[in-house]
């Protein structure tokens, strides 16, 4: 019987749980838990690495056995302890003689980046988009070996360096470069035919297929990442690195979005902007709003006006920001009524503005009629002189040799 299970407990295991058990069960914990994956769980990675540097040696865990937490503080020769990450280093790293580490730790493999294209309506409401991924995982079948236990040699070619140092003469000079090892395809590793792994021709990793649940959560913004922690390729002895998610927001064809803000382009027609009426704004979710727009209230054309609180809902805390409503007014075609109609529109609408001859001083006052520009504007760019819709009346000017106006002409 032992004294307490505490740091059992904390591994998971029995307290007559094998040196291989234990080892594996803290393997497991130390990567969900490690702080550059699960940077909240700080003192819970310490505390699985405490553990199993007590239970990993025989000394200090009969100890543990016999008496306790208590037997082992203060007792003779139990030093300050092993850091965390030096411990878990050794195990995943240097300790297995694989290639050398920097003092941090074991290498973390690369974050997988992958773009989710998202429509807006989606990130009003929320959703559970299924993803499909392919990654790397260590082969079951061998555990990572390549094959049987020990089948891994030393590349003799490259002397496990992956790569091999080739000279050549280039008359009096020497140039010594560079090359992946070609013999073990650069990974320092050799192993025999006849032993490697089936599953994985002794590669340690294999396909696999992911699916991936990938939630989003309503008013999540265009760039915004969703992690999934230590999903990444994996291979021997590294932390995988994580999926992460990175959301891009597919453009809407009637709203665009501002942070949580809405704006909505409204079209209406030139009666409803001068006498009222309703005009229908299909949202995000299964709504439709339909907008009053009361008599007389005279909407101009580019006015802004503001639904409150119908915009996108805020991320985690949902409050909804404002739908901003940008006006068009839809004028009627040209000669769209009878002068009878006009002139009843005359005693109808404010007074026209009419220019009085008095504002303008002693200039002399021409009447003219304007053309449609279309035809003139297309006509001005085949002239080829720099394409400049205005260089045409400049010119002119310039035969007059007068006028501030010629400063734009392009000489
Ligand atoms: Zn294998
Ligand atoms: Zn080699």
């Amino acid at each position: 019987m032992v004294k307490e299970t505490k740091f059992y407990d904390v591994l998971g295991v029995s307290p007559e749980a094998s040196d291989s058990e234990l080892k594996k069960s803290y393997r497991k914990l130390a990567l969900k838990y490690h702080p550059d994956k699960n940077p909240e769980a700080g003192d819970k990675f310490k505390e699985i690495s405490h553990a199993y540097e007590i239970l990993s040696d025989p000394e200090r865990r009969q100890v543990y056995d016999q008496y306790g937490e208590e037997g082992l503080n203060g007792g003779p020769g139990m030093g300050g302890g092993m850091d965390a990450e030096d411990l878990f280093s050794q195990l995943f790293g240097g300790g297995f003689g694989g290639a050398r580490r920097g003092p941090s730790g074991p290498r973390r493999g690369k974050d997988m980046v992958h773009a989710l294209k998202v429509s807006l309506e989606d990130l009003y409401n929320g959703k559970t988009s299924k993803l499909a991924l392919q990654k790397h995982i260590v082969c079951p079948k061998c555990e990572g070996e390549g094959g049987k236990k020990g089948c891994v040699q030393k590349c003799k070619t490259c002397n496990g360096q992956g790569i091999r140092l080739v000279s050549r003469n280039l008359g009096p000079m020497v140039q010594q470069m560079q090359t992946p090892c070609s013999v073990c395809q650069a990974t320092g590793e050799i192993i025999d035919e006849k032993d490697r792994c089936t599953q994985c021709h002794g590669k340690k990793v294999i396909n696999d297929k992911k699916i991936l649940e990938v939630h989003i959560d309503k008013g999540m913004r265009d760039g915004q990442k969703i992690t999934f922690s230590g999903e990444g390729d994996q291979a021997p002895k590294i932390i995988p690195g994580d999926i992460v998610i990175v959301i891009d927001e597919k453009p809407h064809p009637h709203f665009k979005r501002q942070g949580d803000d809405l704006i909505f382009e409204a079209k209406i027609d030139l009666l409803t902007a001068l006498a009222g009426g309703k005009f229908a704004i299909p949202h995000l979710d299964d709504r439709v709003l339909l907008v009053s727009i009361l008599p007389g209230e005279a909407i101009k054309p580019n006015d802004l006006k503001v639904i409150p609180n119908e915009g996108m809902p805020a991320y985690r805390t949902h409050t909804h920001g404002h739908l901003f409503v940008k006006f068009t007014v839809e004028f009627p075609d040209p000669n769209w009524t009878t002068p009878e109609k006009i002139a009843q529109l005359e005693t109808i609408l404010p007074p026209r503005s009419v220019p009085k001859a008095s504002d303008f001083g002693d200039k002399h006052i021409e009447d003219v009629v304007m053309a449609d520009a279309t035809g003139y504007q297309s006509s001005s760019r085949q002239g080829g002189n720099g394409g400049h819709m205005h260089d045409g009346y400049e010119e002119e000017d310039d035969h007059h040799g007068a006028g501030p106006g010629v400063q734009c002409a392009q000489q």
